[in-house]
C-alpha cells in the first residue's frame, strides 16, 4: 500500500483505463511519448494509486 504524499492517507489502487494509450506530452512540446498500458481486448489499464481525499493520482508510466 502506498501512502499519500501530500496527507499521508492510504491510497486506493486501482487502474486508468481508456480506449487508447495515454501521451505524455512534456510543456512547450509537441510530440509525447505513450505511456506503458496493460493492452486489452478493448481497452488500456494505467495502474494506478488514488488519494480521494486530495483528488491526486499517482501512475505507473
Ligand atoms: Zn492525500
Amino acid at each position: 500500500m502506498m501512502k499519500c504524499p501530500y496527507c499521508g492517507s492510504e491510497m486506493e489502487e486501482g487502474v486508468l483505463v481508456s480506449r487508447v494509450v495515454p501521451e505524455w506530452v512534456k510543456k512547450g512540446e509537441k510530440k509525447g511519448t505513450l505511456l506503458n498500458c496493460i493492452k486489452k481486448f478493448t481497452h488500456n489499464e494505467l495502474p494506478a494509486q488514488c488519494c480521494v481525499k486530495c483528488k491526486k493520482m499517482i501512475i505507473d508510466i
